[in-house]
C-alpha cells in the first residue's frame, strides 16, 4: 500500500551534501533507499526514477528541513502530511 509508506531522512554517509530517503511500511519495515544530493547552487537530485522532476522526495526533504528534522529519528507521511515521533522516544 504505497498510501500508507512513512519516510524518514538522515545525512548520508555518502557525502556532506547527500541525504538518505528511508521509505517504510506503517510498520516500520524497509521498503527502499533513495538519495538526495544538494548541489551548491541548492538545486537538489534524487536517485528515484522520477528525481529529475520535482519528485515527492525532494518536497519531503524541504518539510524535514523547514521542520529540522532531518536526522531527528522523526518520521513523516507524505500522503497524510503527518509526523510520528522516534521509536527510541516512544519506548521511554
Ligand atoms: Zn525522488
Amino acid at each position: 500500500m504505497a498510501k500508507q509508506d512513512i519516510y524518514t531522512i538522515k545525512q548520508s554517509a555518502l557525502g556532506p551534501n547527500i541525504y538518505d530517503v528511508m521509505k517504510m511500511s506503517k510498520d516500520y519495515e524497509p521498503g527502499g533507499i533513495y538519495h538526495i544530493a544538494v548541489a551548491p547552487n541548492k538545486t537538489m537530485s534524487c536517485t528515484c526514477y522520477a528525481g529529475h522532476k520535482f519528485c515527492r522526495h525532494k518536497k519531503m526533504f524541504l518539510e524535514f528541513r523547514n521542520a529540522d528534522r532531518i536526522g531527528s529519528g522523526w518520521s513523516y507521511s507524505f500522503d497524510s502530511n503527518k509526523w510520528f515521533p522516534p521509536l527510541a522516544a516512544e519506548e521511554v
